[in-house]
């Protein structure tokens, strides 16, 4: 029998929220791919909850962030209790205030997510081949090749220039190329169920249950009454993944958390142990991974499913640029430099706050129950607290700066620098990213006389870059820490290629030369 034969540029494996995002950030380039996933469709589950800042920063590019935010709940308050009493409430609605246009957590279920970006994808023409599952891929120098089957039983090959490994913690793409992902595995068994429950709590707070042994937690769902609630089996639980009983889960959450509370409808549950691991490379020649193929964590912090986003935001467009050979494909060794570090980061961080939450020692223990309960709303309104964990959840903080991308003469005497996102702020009342929707470069010139600036730059790299010249507000000149006319260079995922007192234009053909390598 005939093997039949599909070329492309980027075939994605895997359609979760990883797959997705790389499809529709390749759609905004006009890039042709094809994605598989084995499975039938979008999943069901709600899995991931939290959206942060980063992530609603990347929707918005989609035109999909205000739907998602239209149909969660934003996370406003976090209210502790230690044995059914309330003993501290934490007010995280302003958190992020100025840092961006979305200043707090999203609570959207990973179910919607998938939906919003799925349809953002049939809305424009694309689809992902549903029941396809990869087999097996060998590479070139020129191309990848790989066998898929298809929901018919069909075996077809498929030919791309590129292949992106977005196939979950188990990646069959991982292990095919060799990859180490070292790590471990917690020892205890985390559980998860959504359900209804009655209690005298108000459905407006994320509620935390501060237990001597562990801590769970109660996420506010859309609909009345709906919580998804995360929490963890003690130490001398021996049973493993798929032996416990729904019984079991909520006799535990009964037992730890001493709330009168009746559990009702419950829609989802599961149990599970937590990895925590990395890979140690994010691509091999023309491969690369990205999602929970290439990383897998705590729940800590909700992490997850936005680090997936962003990760394949961070690839579309150097892929996309490459392929249409605006760009040398020296620049693709700059994702596995950037979101590799991010990810040991990320394993560590996330370590560190499970740790906080679920240790049986007794200094966090009292950590835990006594002294953050008291403290929380204090240390939350510190400035310098605000300042740092805001942009650490939200995932607004990360930044590139050692990346060969990040070109920093000059920089010495701003306060933001090469290599870091584009940071908040409103022009004439809107927010700065409004006008960073287009996927291209974009070099902004903030000065005092915004009539007289001249716009010569569109003329040779006018396919690949915008040009905006902006108001120097005293907002610019605090956030940039200077107040004499500058420019910043931002590449498509708005992070600063570089920043500079000069404003002549030798400064970008030399960056879009020697760093991006334009011809
Ligand atoms: C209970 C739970 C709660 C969570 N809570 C959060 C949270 O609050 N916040 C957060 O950010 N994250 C959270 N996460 C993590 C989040 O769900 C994952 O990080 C996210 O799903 C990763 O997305 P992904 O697209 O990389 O991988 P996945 O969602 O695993 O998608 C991989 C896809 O690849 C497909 N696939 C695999 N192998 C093949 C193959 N050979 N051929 C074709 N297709 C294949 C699979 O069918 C699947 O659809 C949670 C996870 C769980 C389980």
């Amino acid at each position: 029998m005939e093997i039949s034969t599909k070329q492309t540029d980027v075939l994605i494996i895997g359609a979760g929220p990883t797959g997705l995002s790389l499809a529709c950030q390749l759609i905004r380039y006009d890039i042709d791919f094809i994605i598989i996933d084995k499975s039938g469709g979008v999943t069901d589950y709600s899995k991931a909850l939290g959206v942060h800042a980063r992530t609603l920063e990347i929707y918005e590019q989609l035109d999909i962030a205000e739907k998602a935010v239209s149909q969660g709940t934003i996370a406003g308050k976090v209210r502790m209790l230690v044995g059914a009493k309330v003993r501290g409430e934490v007010d995280l609605s302003h958190m992020g205030q100025g840092l961006s246009q979305y200043p707090y957590m999203l609570v959207l279920e990973q179910s919607k997510n998938e939906r919003l970006l799925y349809d953002y994808m049939q809305a424009h023409g694309k689809d992902v081949l549903w029941q396809t599952e990869l087999e097996s891929f060998l590479q070139t120098d020129a191309m990848v090749t790989a066998q898929v089957k298809t929901a018919s039983g069909e075996s077809i090959t498929i030919e791309a220039k590129y292949l992106v490994g977005c196939d979950g913690p188990k990646s069959l793409v991982r292990h095919a190329l060799g990859l180490g992902f070292e790590g471990s595995t917690f020892e205890r068994l985390f559980y998860v169920a959504d359900v209804q429950i009655d209690w005298s709590f108000p459905h407006n707070a994320l509620h935390v249950c501060l237990a001597r042994s562990s801590g769970m937690a109660f996420f506010p769902m859309s609909g009345e009454k709906r919580y998804r609630i995360v929490g963890v089996f003690p130490e001398d639980f021996n049973k493993d993944e798929g032996e416990t009983l729904y019984e079991e889960i909520e006799q535990r959450i009964k037992d730890e958390s001493q709330i009168d509370l009746n559990i009702s409808h419950v829609n989802w549950f599961s149990t599970y142990k937590v990895h925590t691991r990395h890979v140690e490379k994010f691509s091999s020649g023309r491969c690369f991974l990205a999602g929970d193929s290439a990383h897998v964590h705590t729940p800590a912090g909700g992490q997850g499913m936005n680090t997936g986003i962003q990760d394949a935001y961070n690839l579309a467009w150097k892929l996309a640029f490459v392929l249409q050979g605006k760009a040398d494909t020296k620049i693709l060794d700059s994702y596995n430099q950037e979101r590799l570090k991010n990810a040991k980061h990320l394993v560590q961080s996330t370590d560190r706050m499970f740790n906080l939450v679920s240790s049986s020692g007794w200094l966090l223990k009292f950590m835990r129950t006594v002294v953050m309960p008291a403290l929380a709303q204090y240390i939350i309104n510190l400035k310098v607290v605000r300042n740092s964990f805001f942009p650490f959840i939200s995932q607004i903080g990360i930044s590139y700066r050692d990346s060969a991308l990040s070109k920093h003469d000059g920089n010495e005497e701003f306060t933001i620098k090469a290599g870091d996102r584009m940071p908040y702020f409103l022009v004439d009342g809107a927010s700065i990213y409004d006008k960073l929707r287009e996927p291209k470069f974009h070099l902004l010139a903030f000065t005092y006389n915004v009539q007289t600036a001249s716009n010569e730059i569109e003329s040779d790299y006018v396919n690949m870059l915008d040009y905006q010249v902006l108001p120097l507000s005293p907002d610019v000149a605090k956030t940039f820490g200077t107040d004499k006319p500058f420019t910043v260079l931002l590449r498509p995922d708005n992070y600063i290629g570089f920043i500079s007192p000069k404003t002549s234009l030798d400064e970008v053909e030399i960056y879009l030369k020697q760093v991006i390598g334009c011809s």
